[in-house]
């Protein structure tokens, strides 16, 4: 295991060594998505930024438990998340549909979308609406260490009275005084005795839908408690890397972090990982300025910025080109020439299998490795360690062209690297290949399982017929033999 990983740190604003609590496990908390419409691709840079921490992990030998949860109610439309309606039942009403409807719908257009661009599932993915019971106990909690006050049915949490123990600013570096002097003024209808406070239970009106009993009132959980409640069942009260997006930083990490600090006085994970927005002219991709493209219409080139269509590998190399932290601008441009430096590599990489090697070697490829290591060790360096892997892509193309020799040892930790760092590491894969083979590929499955009736191994090809039924495919047998189709 490689031991010498640093992570940039919000908490502390540095580059720390990465030491896991209990090696080798790590536990990984990121914030999901709010599924009440399309995912746009904004969103998808940043759980494929965490894909690639978690693929990095995984490589260099953490077990990692990976949580991503899906909030299925409880945020609200304010700026905190917890004024105004609530997102996904204000969708309800316009579709005119049950709210969990909704949920279903767009929780399975998100795992769609993840699985097009290569996203690996977490190990849990658990919903705010599954933790009703976990988030009232920990109200319970915090309301118990004097740390939050009921106004008619709703619990708020005392920002003023938690920052004169503890440091409300710990995570945004924002004074209190600041905090409050930049918010705008209660409302007059507002129960909030602060202007920082933020709802953790909220009654239910009587015209909203997703409700559930309390010691309080009929009602709902608060956005931020969500993820306090399920880090720590999942993860524990302490555990190694909370992740989100940057914009979910000054509000949402910071209260969660308070909500935990009030009840277990324990701040919950050690590195906080924040991911950077792709942005559109400078300007945040983001639903409401209505500047976002789905994921749909970037692979069409169906939309009005747009010259083409890409394929979902391209649009994930474009995003890997940047760095996590750093914003990332889309163009035209830009994604042309990801598109021809995707397809470099993955020439490289359907270049080497037919390579030969050479007695002598007139390259070293295990520094190069190393190389490759260093780049993501810094920070998860994708963009350097693109650079790193062009530079195997050109060694690939001399020795095909005879212009450089390698040897058996050299050729080997070469393709090793490839396929480690463009496959595991970066889950880039070949679509085109996938495309053309799949029928050869099914053809050969469906001859394995002929000779295994032929044999009268019916539990082969029942398990060969039923394992192609569950992925979608379905085999006809008739006289001229067996013939395959997409159910
Ligand atoms: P939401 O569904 O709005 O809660 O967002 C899900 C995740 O996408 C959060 O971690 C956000 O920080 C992230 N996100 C939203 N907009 C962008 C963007 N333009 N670029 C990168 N990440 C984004
Ligand atoms: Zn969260």
């Amino acid at each position: 295991m490689e031991q010498n990983l640093f992570v940039y740190n919000t908490l502390s604003r540095k580059k720390e060594q990465f030491e896991p609590l209990s090696a080798p496990h790590v536990g990984m908390y990121v914030c999901g998505p709010t599924v009440y419409s399309d995912v746009h691709l904004g969103n998808c840079r940043t759980f494929i930024s965490f894909d690639l921490v978690f693929r990095y992990l995984t490589h260099i030998g953490y077990k990692v438990r990976y949580v991503r949860n899906v909030t299925d109610a409880g945020h609200l439309e304010g700026d905190a998340g917890d004024e105004g309606e609530d997102k996904i039942e204000k969708k309800a009403k316009l579709a005119q549909l049950e709210p969990m409807e909704i949920v279903q719908k767009y929780t399975v257009d998100f795992h769609d979308t993840m699985q097009v661009f290569n996203v690996l599932p977490p190990s849990i993915e658990p919903t705010a609406t599954g933790h009703i019971i976990e988030q009232i106990e920990l109200v319970k909690q915090i309301l118990a260490a004097g740390f939050a006050y009921e106004v008619n049915g709703s619990i708020y949490f005392d920002v003023e009275r938690y920052n004169k123990t503890h440091d409300y600013g710990i995570l945004n570096r924002r004074n209190l005084e600041d905090l409050i002097n930049n918010t705008r003024d209660l409302g007059g209808q507002d129960e909030k005795l602060g202007k920082l406070d933020f709802a953790l239970w909220i009654k239910a009106k009587p015209e909203h839908l997703m409700k559930w009993p309390s010691p309080w009132s009929l009602g709902f959980p608060g956005w931020h408690l969500e993820c306090s409640a399920m880090s720590n069942k999942y993860l524990g009260k302490q555990f190694d890397i909370h992740g989100g997006g940057i914009d979910l930083m000054p509000t949402h990490h910071t209260n969660e972090i308070a909500q935990n600090i009030a009840s277990c006085n324990k701040i919950p994970a050690n590195y906080w990982i924040h991911t950077n927005m792709l942005t559109v002219n400078g300007q945040k991709m983001s639903k409401s300025l209505g500047n976002s493209f789905l994921p749909q219409q970037l692979f069409t080139g169906n939309h009005s910025l747009l010259n083409k269509g890409y394929s979902p590998m391209t649009v994930r190399f474009f995003m890997l080109q940047a760095h996590y932290r750093s914003t990332l601008d889309f163009s035209n441009e830009a994604m042309e020439a990801s598109e021809k430096g995707f397809k470099r590599l993955m020439n490289a990489l359907a270049l080497l299998d037919g390579l030969k090697a050479s007695a002598t070697s007139e390259v070293e490829v295990a520094i190069l490795r190393q190389r490759c290591y260093d780049a993501m060790n810094d920070d998860f360096n994708s963009p350097v360690l693109i650079a790193e892997l062009f530079e195997a892509a050109r060694i690939v193309n001399s020795v095909k062209d005879g212009k450089l020799k390698i040897d058996a040892e050299n050729l080997a930790i070469l393709g090793q690297l490839m396929h480690d760092f463009v496959e595991n590491v970066l889950g880039l894969k070949n679509e085109q290949a996938a495309n053309n083979d799949l029928p050869k590929v099914l053809d050969m499955i469906v001859n394995l399982r002929n000779e295994a009736k032929s044999n009268k191994d019916y539990a082969t090809s029942d398990k060969i017929r039923n394992g192609l039924q569950e992925i979608g495919f379905q085999l006809m047998d008739g006289k001229e033999g067996t013939n395959w189709s997409k159910i």
